[in-house]
């Protein structure tokens, strides 16, 4: 897969993985991000066929010098990976601040807007491209543990895709929605109550998910996958529940 990608957030995470992900399957990656340090960390896990571009992308004139950096350095992005993405910690409605919300819309909803919005003119000369987004299972269902910002973000995303599929199907550009469940990465440190080790480990991975974008970027262009929703097997959210029904079997065996 000798194509460009540009991931963002990629410096830690799902967006670290699916940067490693694809230059194994042979691409050149630009790893964008706000931290140079952990963006050098990812490219040392690479070799030649990374940049960094560093960017903060809740400043939209970041994300157009960011992507001209890139484009000057590996020519035209092929596949862009919209991964980056916040929460904060006092996100619920009794405590969350004007300036948050406005912060995770900025980078959840805005930047995977005029990341798209930048790539999209090349890939449309070209007749060809290949949109990622790490959007969430928030995005398919209300999940109150993600909060109301960062719902509300990440549903946008889900529709700004559907969206991209419509119009932009015509010239060869199709939009692919990821929705992870749980995924044991740094984001779940900032959760009010941060799940426990226990239930880290049965919690999906950063790898997972990356595996999931390669295969959907790896069909042929004619096919789009549309949304993915990528959940734990065994899901801490009704796990409870299907102990109970399990334990409930057991009993009602041994009574005969
Ligand atoms: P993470 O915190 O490791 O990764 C998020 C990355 O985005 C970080 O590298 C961070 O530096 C970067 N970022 C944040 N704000 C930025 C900004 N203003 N400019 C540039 N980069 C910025 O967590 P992750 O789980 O790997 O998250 C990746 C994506 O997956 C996010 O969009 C997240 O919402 C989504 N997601 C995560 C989970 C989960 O349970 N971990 C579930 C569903 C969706």
């Amino acid at each position: 897969m000798d194509r460009v990608v540009w991931v963002t957030g990629a410096g830690s995470g799902i967006g670290r993985a699916t940067a490693v992900a694809f230059a194994k399957m042979g691409a050149r990656v630009a790893l964008t991000g706000r931290r140079t340090e952990a963006l050098a960390d990812t490219a040392a896990m690479i070799g030649d066929a990374a940049i960094v571009v560093a960017a903060d992308l809740s400043d939209p004139a970041e994300i157009t010098r960011a992507h001209a950096a890139v484009v000057a350095s590996l020519g035209p992005v092929e596949v862009l990976v919209n991964n980056a993405g916040s929460n904060t910690r006092h996100r619920h409605w009794h405590e969350l601040a004007p300036e948050a919300m406005a912060t995770m819309m900025d980078v959840n909803l805005r930047a995977p807007f005029l990341c798209s919005m930048a790539v999209l003119p090349a890939m449309r000369e070209r007749k060809t491209g290949t949109l990622i987004h790490i959007a969430s299972v928030s995005a398919v269902t209300m999940f109150p543990a993600s909060g109301p910002a960062y719902g509300a973000s990440k549903a946008g995303v889900s529709m700004m895709s559907a969206h991209l599929n419509a119009e932009e199907g015509i010239h060869g550009i199709r939009s692919i929605c990821i929705n992870p469940g749980e995924v044991a990465t740094e984001i779940l440190d900032r959760r009010p109550k941060p799940p426990s080790a226990e239930d880290r480990a049965l919690m999906l991975h950063a790898d997972d998910i990356a595996a999931a974008a390669v295969f959907a970027a790896s069909l042929p262009g004619r096919a789009t996958v549309a949304d993915m929703t990528i959940l734990a097997t065994d899901n801490q959210i009704w796990r409870p529940f299907a102990r109970g029904i399990a334990q409930t079997a057991v009993q009602a065996n041994a009574k005969g």
